[in-house]
């Protein structure tokens, strides 16, 4: 990888562009606790054959993706990807949003690659290629193809304040009732992967809830409630599917090759005007990696290549400062022990579940709201009334699989599309969650901020807006 001046004619290679940097962040809990298995066997693999370079990070506890993303130098790295389920996700988001420079910050890719039991963000990323709804291995397959294949769309971020008066950004859902009783619920079925979902409906649905609550919401359009305003309006730019499989080997499994372009990696220097490094001398703060992280999880493998490489093997303690509240002001909310504004429309109800939504799944056969767009500016507001019967509820809920809930005119379950929405539970007992993750209990509301992050989707998307 040494330099020398390219003779006259020809491409000199510090013209090209240098090759892409990913850093890969692994949850090993995540689903079924394979994640790391798939990224040796599927994942790095196929980056590799891309010639995309990456440095490889296994979370040590919950919230350390969180405090890792506030302290890098986000300037070595061309996207951020997220190897687990939505909840990894999550944390870098959110740690991304407690920078002091969150607004550029919140602007680097954001990648996903499915290796949870929720893959919500990862089918939505599926769907909107245009391939096939799929599980497992296949749609890692998938959203690996199109993670190498780069291009990046923009992402609505929803922010979400609960009554002690904490913010977080959420990009994909705030759940009550039914729907955030089976998630928190199904974590003691999480040994059987995704379908602890499926389980965990069934014996929700034997012994059935209702919450009263009272839920305000901003319509987002006039008369658009009760029926999808958007639908599936862009795939690809030409309008066809990005590529076909099959370019890529899928089939690589060569650790060896990984290894090789790790090694690689590790000794590259970027093209400067400066005299070329010997071969000999210790890799410049500039090359490949950054050198600020504990590789004390990663496997003997990667951690020899490291030292190897003369890098150092553990992480400057990460110094947090307390959580600080950024991000845009959210202008359509009052605060929440003030009335909504006047302009909301407030119901009060029994409700069996609520949900607010801003991507196409909810899962990856939860194929909630087939309309959602990335960047649509639009929260997708559901809910269930009690009185609804068991019957209805189990038919609804497989329909979902398949998006074809809405054909069904159940009148207990309504949508309407907002801007932003208030939930105030009268019930006492309950479950909140934010994409999945459980938080306090109490009122909360939500508003959305549009286009404000970017999702790695590997396609381009025509830029939707609903404003
Ligand atoms: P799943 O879809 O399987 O639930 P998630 O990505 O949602 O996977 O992760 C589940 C939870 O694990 C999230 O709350 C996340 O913050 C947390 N987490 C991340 N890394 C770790 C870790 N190393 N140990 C324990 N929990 C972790
Ligand atoms: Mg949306």
């Amino acid at each position: 990888m040494l330099w020398t001046k390219a003779p006259s004619g020809e491409i000199s290679r510090s013209l090209l562009p240098r090759p892409r940097r990913l850093l890969l962040l692994l949850n090993p809990f995540g689903g079924k606790g394979n994640a790391l298995q798939w990224c040796q066997n599927h994942i790095l693999p196929m980056i590799t054959e891309a010639d995309i370079g990456f440095n490889l990070i296994q979370t040590e506890r919950q919230n350390h993706a969180r405090e890792l993303v506030q302290n890098i130098n986000l300037a070595e790295w061309d996207g951020i990807v997220s190897i687990s389920g939505d909840g990894l996700l999550y944390e870098v988001v959110n740690g991304l949003m407690e920078r002091p420079d969150w607004e550029e910050a919140i602007k680097m890719p954001l990648g996903i690659l499915p290796c949870g039991s929720g893959n919500a963000v990862a089918a939505a990323i599926n769907f909107r290629a245009g391939f096939e709804q799929t599980f497992g291995q296949e749609l890692l397959t998938n959203c690996t193809l199109l993670l190498c294949h780069g291009a990046v769309t923009p992402l609505d971020l929803v922010s979400v304040t609960t009554a002690s008066g904490s913010r977080s950004f959420s990009f994909l859902s705030v759940a009550w009732g039914f729907i955030s009783d089976v998630d928190i619920e199904s974590e003691k079925f999480r040994h059987i992967g995704p379908a602890r979902f499926t389980l965990g409906t069934m014996v929700r649905l034997a012994s059935l809830n209702t919450y009263r609550g009272r839920l305000s919401y901003l319509p987002a359009l006039e008369g658009t409630a009760h029926r999808p305003i958007l639908r599936s309006i862009t795939m690809a730019a030409n309008g066809s599917l990005p590529f076909q499989h099959g370019p890529l080997h899928r089939t690589v499994s060569d650790l060896g090759l990984c290894k090789e372009r790790h090694a690689l990696c590790f000794q590259e220097v970027e093209p400067t005007d400066e005299p070329t490094p010997s071969p000999s001398s210790p890799p410049s703060s500039s090359s490949f990696h950054s050198s600020s992280f504990s590789f004390e999880n990663l496997s003997e493998e990667l951690v020899a290549d490291r030292r190897e490489a003369g890098l150092p093997m553990t992480a400057p303690a990460v110094s947090l400062s307390p959580q600080q509240v950024h991000g845009p002001p959210d202008e359509f909310l009052a605060p929440l022990d003030q009335p909504v504004p006047k302009s909301w429309v407030t119901v009060e109800e029994d409700f069996v579940s609520v949900l607010a939504i801003y991507q196409s799944h909810l899962g990856a056969d939860l194929f909630m709201a087939p309309f959602a767009c990335f960047n649509d500016g639009l929260i997708h507001l559901f809910y269930i009334k009690a009185g609804i019967s068991r019957a209805a509820l189990i038919r609804l809920f497989l329909a979902t699989e398949k998006g074809t809930h809405f054909d069904m005119e159940c009148p207990h379950f309504i949508h309407i599309p907002v801007r932003a929405f208030r939930i105030e539970p009268l019930t006492h007992k309950g479950i909140l969650t934010i994409d999945g993750e459980r938080v306090e209990y109490g009122p909360i509301q939500g508003q959305i901020h549009h286009s404000v992050a970017n999702l790695i989707t590997g396609v381009n998307q025509v830029k939707i807006t609903a404003f």
